[in-house]
């Protein structure tokens, strides 16, 4: 590794060389410290409706007379495996997403389209606690991004879905587009629910962060879905904004590049 000739230089290089190995090891220890707390929090995620989905099979096995009573206890086993699926699809994207494993396809396409489609998407969720989803109608006119379409839907799902699950009954969610600086447009994504405190505005986006851990279990989320959000936005080299009033409501905003 060394080749020098006289002593001084040769410490030198055995010094410098002593450091990049000390680096080495310390990133080591920091991506080991990362891999066990990630593998702690996924299986406390899975736990949770694993357990769930084996009690009622167990109290199933054992027989259950009542058919009404059958049927209920099937229908939460299945919400039970539906939530474990999600869970395993969010986790497989955080985990692509953190490796740098995901690879862009980028494409023109019109966003207003894409609004509409999450929508409809959406819709029954919002109807079951009679939340509106507006859209301006100024949007007649198609906006064109260039930008990975898909990913986009991603983020925009995860937003609205939000603004359902945190926002409050008879309330409303309204996406907005506007231009914003250098051949950008700026996607709001606007609720009037529960909002977020600045202590827990500040760490919304880390992975697995849920401010009101019980509340939000009710919810269904894995608490995954605003890092994925934040981790496409950045994938982009787009810049993704959070402003919340507790008890009024949230705004999450995000660019993305016009179409030439
Ligand atoms: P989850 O799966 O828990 O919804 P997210 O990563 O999507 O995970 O969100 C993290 C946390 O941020 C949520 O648990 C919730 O407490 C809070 N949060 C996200 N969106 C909103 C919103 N629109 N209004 C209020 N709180 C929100």
């Amino acid at each position: 590794q060394f080749i020098t000739t006289d002593m001084a230089t040769l410490e030198k290089e055995v010094k410098k060389y002593a450091i990049s190995k000390k680096i080495e090891l310390e990133n080591l220890k920091v991506r080991e410290e990362y891999r066990r707390e990630f593998m702690g929090n996924v299986s406390h995620e899975l736990k949770t409706p694993l357990f769930t989905v084996q009690g009622y099979i167990d109290t199933l096995m054992d027989g259950v007379k009542d058919k009404s009573l059958r049927d209920k206890y099937l229908e939460r086993a299945q919400k039970g495996v539906e939530r474990l699926v999600y869970i395993v699809q969010d986790l497989d994207m955080i985990s692509k997403l953190e490796m740098g494993d995901v690879k862009l396809q980028y494409t023109d396409f019109n966003v207003v389209t894409l609004v509409q489609n999450v929508f409809d998407m959406l819709e029954m969720q919002a109807d079951k606690k009679n939340i509106i989803l507006m859209f301006d109608s100024k949007y007649s006119k198609p906006i064109r991004v260039r930008a990975d379409q898909e990913k986009v839907q991603q983020v925009l799902i995860n937003l609205v879905m939000n603004s359902i699950k945190y926002g409050k009954e008879n309330g409303t969610t309204e996406v907005a587009i506007e231009d914003f600086i250098n051949n950008k447009v700026i996607i709001r994504v606007t609720d009037n629910g529960e909002g977020i405190d600045a202590s827990n505005l500040s760490r919304i986006f880390e992975r697995f962060y849920r401010v009101d851990k019980s509340g939000s279990r009710n919810e269904g989320g894995s608490g995954l879905g605003l890092s994925i959000v934040k981790h496409i936005i950045e994938h982009h080299n787009e810049k993704i904004y959070v402003e919340s009033k507790p008890g009024k409501g949230s705004v999450f905003s995000f660019t993305l590049e016009k179409a030439k």
